[in-house]
């Protein structure tokens, strides 16, 4: 017999969105802009995008290709979040880098900068390692992240302080297959 998954309900998924922040459209056209500012800040120099697992996987690739010159791609999962919607502060390497990064140029892929802990934790590990530089892309940011002393370069969107699901991020390992940025249902919590 051939086991089958049982398909997914589409409404299902919809039914536990409370809202669309972000379409996928219009998360489109902001990495479209942002390649064009990249391109031309990183114009001359090799450029090596880290990817950080799991939840930045949907805007690397998308901002990869968007980018319309050569570029290497390297990925780093890191744990910060445990199953719930807090911050733990706690940051440990999950998988490294396969890249020698001294000498080269690092720009951090990020899905959402929040109390800002990760990055600065990361930037740390990263900088101590001789790269030529570090600057940080990072998909969504909350306010929280203003008061960092840490700098991010590229900001794709500045969001009120609230839990986002979609475009990879997960709540509890879900949603991150959603094409949009989006807040989740209340009876999804409970
Ligand atoms: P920070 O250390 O900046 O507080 O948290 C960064 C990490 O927390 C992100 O890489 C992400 O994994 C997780 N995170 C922060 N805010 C959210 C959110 O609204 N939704 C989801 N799914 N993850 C978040």
């Amino acid at each position: 017999m051939v086991w089958q998954a049982d398909p997914v309900d589409a409404s299902d998924l919809e039914s536990d969105l409370a809202k669309t922040l972000i379409t996928p459209e219009e998360i489109s056209d902001r990495l479209a802009e942002l390649s064009r500012d990249i391109e031309r800040d990183y114009e001359g120099k090799d450029l090596l995008l880290v990817g950080v697992l799991k939840g930045a996987v949907m805007v690397m690739a998308d901002l990869a290709r968007s980018l319309d010159r050569h570029i290497e791609m390297d990925w780093m999962a890191i744990s910060s979040y445990g199953s719930g919607t807090t911050s733990s502060g706690v940051v440990r390497i999950l998988k490294d880098l396969d890249t020698d990064i001294t000498g080269r140029h690092v720009l951090v892929v990020e899905d959402i900068v929040d109390t800002g802990l990760t990055l600065s934790w990361l930037i740390s590990n990263l900088s101590s390692r001789g790269p030529a530089s570090v600057e940080i892309f990072t998909l969504l940011r909350k306010p929280d992240a203003q008061r960092m002393q840490v700098k991010v370069n590229y900001v794709g969107f500045e969001i009120p302080d609230e839990f986002v699901v979609g475009y990879g991020l997960d709540y509890d390992q879900r949603y991150r297959n959603l094409r949009q940025i989006a807040t989740l249902a209340s009876h999804v919590y409970s």
